[in-house]
């Protein structure tokens, strides 16, 4: 299975790719993910994509390109992939195609998950994510058994730096402009599945399996 999982920040497109990873057995590719560790790591990336990030803007196009192309010639993206936040604009959309055309293993299918706006503040304002382990919380929605401290490793919980409101609204402000008219590209190409993002995490993973069915 080699899927791309579309929607929204906050729409839970980490939370469900790492449940599709436990159950297909295939990595979840997260570009946010990739470009945290760099920050965390302080390496010449990590510098270089800090602000962009803290101010809820977007990385450059080859920048993140160039770090698809090298995760995707790993091992373990053999088998299948999820990816998690990328493509996020029409140029990274193309470089994919061009990529997985080489690599000749096209996507099986794009799952976009809408959610409204207004829902994805409550859902972004109140989200933590442990500093370790990176397990997401929610202070209202899904808290841990003990405030701050994580239920799997014991880490310690943080808000994300641009998960504070005015860079919340900035990021929104992207995904409208930059990111959603992917959905028409990949209607295009007959591989978008639409799947309604409100309700619990089980709800959602269900009309996921629903539509990534057969893919
Ligand atoms: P995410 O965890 O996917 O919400 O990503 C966090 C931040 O990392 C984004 O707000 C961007 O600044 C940057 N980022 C992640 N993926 C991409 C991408 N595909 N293209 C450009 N910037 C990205």
């Amino acid at each position: 299975m080699r899927i791309i999982l579309l929607g929204p920040p906050g729409a839970g497109k980490g939370t469900q790719a790492k449940r599709l990873m436990d159950a297909e057995g295939i990595p979840q590719i997260s570009t946010g993910d990739i470009l945290r560790k760099a920050v965390a790591d302080q390496t010449p990336l990590g510098r270089e994509a800090k602000s962009v990030m803290d101010s809820g803007g977007l990385v450059p196009d080859q920048v993140v390109i160039g770090l698809i192309r090298e995760r995707l010639g790993q091992s373990d993206a053999v088998k299948g992939f999820i990816l998690d936040g990328f493509p996020r604009t029409v140029p990274q959309a193309e470089a994919l195609d061009g990529l997985l055309v080489d690599l000749k293993r096209p996507l099986s299918a794009v799952a976009a998950i809408d959610v409204e706006p207004s829902e994805l503040v409550r859902r972004l304002s109140g989200r933590r994510v442990c500093q370790a382990c990176q397990a997401a919380y929610h202070v209202e929605f899904n808290p841990p058994k003990r405030e701050g401290v994580c239920d799997r490793c014991g880490g310690a919980l943080i808000q994300r730096d641009d998960d504070k409101e005015a860079t919340i609204r900035r990021r929104l402000e992207v995904y409208r402009e930059q990111t959603e008219p992917l959905i028409a590209y990949y209607k295009g190409k007959g591989l978008a599945r639409l799947v309604n993002g409100i309700g619990n995490v089980d709800e959602i993973s269900g009309r996921l399996r629903e539509a990534l069915a057969g893919a």
